[in-house]
């Protein structure tokens, strides 16, 4: 579904990502892990084109997307959840999520699903979203990258700044698009919280991919785990 071949991103003459390759398939959940500074980020924002890659190639549904826009991008089935969640401020939560509708190939959500899987979102419609908490806002971010009908959603640090018990929802709710179909690439700080719902997982370092294997194996290796991540 995605397939990223051998990339290499540079801000100006800056490298931070040397050669990265990584494969997402339909229905997987792919856990991106590292240290501060790895380069996932990076190399979220290159698949959407945010910082194209200098060689190297990604595809997604076959399609090169390399060097596409970001627009055209997200039109094809790649939601993006960004670690700054990225929600126009001053508009109501209700607005925010209604520009954010798009038909794709992949399966459309309606807003009334969305109450579904968070239950609070339906009270917070009409609320402004700079009066949000940091869990609030996260469903938010979520909701919109579901409403763009996605085949695949890029989640950046979905953890970040979130109690524990809304970490577990969040990443609950990465497992039940699973079951919808929905493939996701997480990238995440927490390496626990994403390998219990991650199929298979690489490990960045340095901008570079040094570890590529199953979720499983990672999470009962505390040994490798400290060698690989530092944890
Ligand atoms: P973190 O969790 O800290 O965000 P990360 O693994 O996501 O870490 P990146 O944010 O992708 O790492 O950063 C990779 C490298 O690129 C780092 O050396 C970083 O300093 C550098 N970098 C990131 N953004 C920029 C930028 N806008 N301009 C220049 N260098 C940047």
């Amino acid at each position: 579904m995605l397939e990223i071949k051998d990339i290499e991103v540079f801000y100006g003459e800056t490298q931070a990502v040397f050669g990265a390759s990584l494969t997402v398939n339909p229905g997987e959940i792919v856990a991106l892990l590292g240290p501060n500074g790895a380069g996932k980020t990076t190399t979220i924002r290159s698949i959407m084109g945010l910082t194209p890659a200098r060689t190297g190639s990604i595809a997604f549904d076959d399609a090169d997307i390399t060097h596409m826009a970001t627009h055209k991008i997200a039109r094809k089935g790649i939601g993006w959840v960004p670690d700054d969640r990225r929600i126009f401020p001053t508009l109501t939560v209700a607005r925010n999520l209604s520009i954010a509708k798009k038909k794709t190939r992949y399966r459309q959500w309606d807003t009334e699903e969305m109450f579904g899987i968070f239950s609070a979102l339906e009270y917070l419609m009409g609320r402004d979203c700079e009066n949000l908490s940091g869990g609030e806002m996260q469903m938010v971010a979520i909701s919109r990258a579901l409403l763009g009908s996605p085949g695949l959603v890029l989640f950046d640090e979905p953890s970040q700044g979130l109690a524990p018990k809304i970490v577990q929802d969040v990443m609950k709710t990465i497992t039940r698009l699973k079951s919808e179909g929905i493939s996701a690439l997480v990238v995440e700080q927490n390496a626990i919280a994403a390998l219990e719902v991650s199929d298979r997982a690489y490990v960045m370092d340095r901008g570079m991919i040094i570890h590529e294997g199953s979720a499983k194996d990672l999470l009962e290796d505390a040994a490798l785990r400290r060698r690989l991540i530092g944890m």
